[in-house]
């Protein structure tokens, strides 16, 4: 249950964000999250709409794109996406293998009203 203190600190930046930019309306915030990155983006959704009332984002719309595991073979350089049922390069069947990408929650845009 990491949601509610990453929510709070996504909030946190936005508002300083949204401040240092002098804007006062916020369209939509945009959140990459990684498939293997430890929270649930429902839950964070669910933080985000109760704990926005009052501040300078409030109305702002999350969008949460989720970011795919890719995973690289440090045998062969192979890139692939991960299979859970097999953790092991496609390729050449190396156990030698590196996550790349997935793991990442990243706070991308804030969308402004011009
Ligand atoms: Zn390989």
């Amino acid at each position: 249950m990491h949601e509610l203190p990453i929510t709070q600190s996504i909030i946190r930046i936005c508002c300083q964000e949204a401040e240092k930019r002098n804007i006062d309306k916020v369209k939509a915030i945009k959140l990459s999250v990684g498939e293997m990155a430890p929270v649930i983006p429902e839950s964070i959704q669910y933080y985000y709409d109760i704990m926005t009332k009052g501040t300078r984002i409030e109305g702002a719309k999350l969008v949460i794109t989720i970011i795919p595991i890719i995973i690289k073979c440090l045998d062969c350089n192979n890139e692939f996406n991960l299979n859970f049922s097999q953790y092991k390069c496609n390729v050449c069947s190396s156990k030698n293998i590196l996550v790349t990408s997935g793991t990442e929650l990243i706070i991308d845009d804030l969308e402004l009203y011009m």
